[in-house]
């Protein structure tokens, strides 16, 4: 539950304007449904909120950063740390013009890390541009650009012209996306300087289309979704990268995995690259072991080792060490 009481060292922290919280359930925060406790969490009241809180936050205390935690998962032990929510916090979403360019040449969408990625697709197909690959990631901004999110043949940073980061002392940069290693479903700063900056916005500049079109194809591609994903369970989306020229669900299918369960994880029979939280009761442990079971399988089977693109964070339920990413 939320508290506006600040706790532990919280209580030193007395010019902050967001909402501390302790022992936060992380399967409420995380779309698996499933997984430990995170010791504490902060949702800042705006950008500012979480610069004054990152400059005075120990520098020991080990952080995660959380969108709609739709490619997350805390592990049964717990996060033996501060969870930083972002979704109820940074959410400005506005058209910006570069200076001095004529207002319809360059039309930028600035979004904070918070907005939603669907929201950035469909305030885009309103202003006549076309991000509704955007539309099918359902988490946010901040997420989409650690992950470089995609989907159906586009993904987040070629349409990114800068970001604003933001590093573990709570100091703002404005970086661009050769300033980081981009790939498919990877990016790293280049500098080791910026290791430890996280997104707080970033500028798109999205192709021209019509309304109408846009939004049609946003409607296209979430029906597409819907026939093809198996919707109705929790679930965090891929579990594993799509190996070069092939797909990971083509190969766990071939392996004769789908339907595989370990506790109340099973592989999803509908999309066998999805992992299930089949009845509600899955643990982590279920998922993180159904996921490196079908890892081995998939390796005796055909030779290709697949790798997770899931996050997964925290400690095993019968572990006390500190916290692993
Ligand atoms: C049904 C379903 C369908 C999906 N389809 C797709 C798809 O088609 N394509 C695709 O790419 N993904 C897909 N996903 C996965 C997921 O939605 C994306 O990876 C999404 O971008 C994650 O965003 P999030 O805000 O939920 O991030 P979270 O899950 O909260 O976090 C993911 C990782 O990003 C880090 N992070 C979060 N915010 C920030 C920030 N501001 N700065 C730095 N790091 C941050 C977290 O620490 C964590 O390591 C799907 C998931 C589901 C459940």
């Amino acid at each position: 539950m939320m508290m506006n009481e600040p706790r532990h060292f919280a209580n030193q922290l007395p010019a902050l304007r967001g909402q501390w919280a302790d022992n936060v359930a992380m399967a409420r925060h995380v779309s698996w449904r499933a997984g430990g406790m995170a010791r504490r969490a902060y949702t800042p009241a705006d950008l500012d909120d979480l610069a004054a809180m990152l400059a005075q936050l120990p520098v020991d205390e080990p952080m995660l950063f959380a969108g709609l935690g739709s490619n997350l998962l805390v592990r049964d032990g717990g996060f033996k740390g501060t969870v930083i929510f972002l979704h109820a916090a940074l959410n400005t979403l506005r058209v910006e013009r570069l200076p001095g360019v004529a207002a319809d040449q360059d039309e930028l969408i600035y979004a904070e890390a918070g907005v939603a990625s669907p929201k950035v697709a469909r305030f885009a197909a309103n202003l006549g541009r076309d991000a509704a690959f955007m539309a099918g990631i359902p988490g946010t901004v901040g997420g989409a650009l650690a992950m470089n999110a995609g989907c159906y043949g586009a993904e987040t940073w070629p349409f990114v012209l800068q970001v604003c980061t933001i590093d573990r002392q709570g100091r703002r940069h404005v970086r661009t996306p050769a300033d980081f290693e981009i790939g498919y479903r990877h990016v790293a700063p280049r500098d080791v300087d910026a290791q430890g900056e996280v997104f707080a916005a970033a500028w798109f500049r999205f192709p021209a289309q019509e309304t109408s079109v846009a939004r049609a194809t946003i409607r296209t591609l979430l029906e597409k979704r819907v026939a093809s994903q198996p919707l109705r369970w929790p679930n965090a989306g891929s579990v594993f990268r799509n190996p070069p020229g092939d797909f990971a669900a083509r190969l766990i299918e071939a392996t004769g995995l789908k339907g595989l369960r370990v506790g109340g994880a099973e592989v999803s029979t509908v999309h066998a690259n999805f992992i299930v939280n089949a009845d509600g009761t899955a643990t982590a442990d279920d998922i993180e072991t159904l996921i490196t079971t079908v890892q081995s399988r998939v390796a005796a089977a055909t030779g290709v080792q697949l790798i997770r693109e899931v996050r997964i964070v925290g400690d095993a339920a019968s572990s006390s060490s500190s916290p692993k990413a």
